[in-house]
């Protein structure tokens, strides 16, 4: 069976879990336990072979750690998380895909979706569609807006991942 294995990765309690949680198990994982590393494998289907998914769930990724080093290596897919209720998780996000570019070195077209999660609490929200349309065009990367409680566009983010992976 084909596999393809995605990390999560950004700073904790942005929703990562709660994101993977939510596509993996159908339900909103709302505890949190910031420690959390666990790996989910999912089945799906691209076009009509049956495949996996193996999506690996870090605890966060803020600093540079060998850890996130062996991670990136070993992935074929990013997702990179941030909430749209803490602008400063953005950051984060920033220095992960410059690690990730370093890491990779001279790979061209990695595969990558950046979510911004937590959409269903607006009145907290921080991060506008303007900043987010900028920096789309900015890091030439797809954004997503998600709501893991409410099940908003979570299958969106990792079928564009998928679409990417099998392209390349
Ligand atoms: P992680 O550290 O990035 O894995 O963050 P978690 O997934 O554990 O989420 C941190 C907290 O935010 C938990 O209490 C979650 O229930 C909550 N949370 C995550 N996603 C959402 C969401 O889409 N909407 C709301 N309202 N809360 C969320
Ligand atoms: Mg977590």
């Amino acid at each position: 069976v084909y596999e393809y294995s995605v990390v999560v990765l950004g700073a904790g309690g942005v929703g990562k879990s709660a994101l993977v949680v939510r596509y993996a198990q159908g339900q909103f994982l709302s505890d949190y336990n910031p420690t959390i590393e666990e790996q989910y494998r999912c089945d799906v289907q691209l076009e009509g072979k049956n495949c996996v998914l193996d999506i690996m769930d870090t605890a966060g990724a803020e600093q540079f750690t060998a850890l996130n080093e062996v991670y990136i290596k070993r992935a074929r897919g990013f997702v990179l998380v941030f909430s749209l209720t803490q602008e400063n998780t953005l950051q984060d996000i920033d220095n992960i895909r410059q690690q990730i570019q370093m890491i990779k070195g001279q790979e061209a077209n990695i595969p990558i979706v950046v979510v911004g999660t937590k959409m269903d609490l607006a009145r907290e929200r921080e991060v506008t569609r303007d900043t987010i349309k900028e920096l789309a065009s900015k890091w030439g990367l797809p954004f997503y807006e998600t709501s893991a409680k409410n099940n908003w566009h979570v299958t969106d983010v990792f079928h564009d991942l998928l679409d990417q992976m099998r392209r390349r």
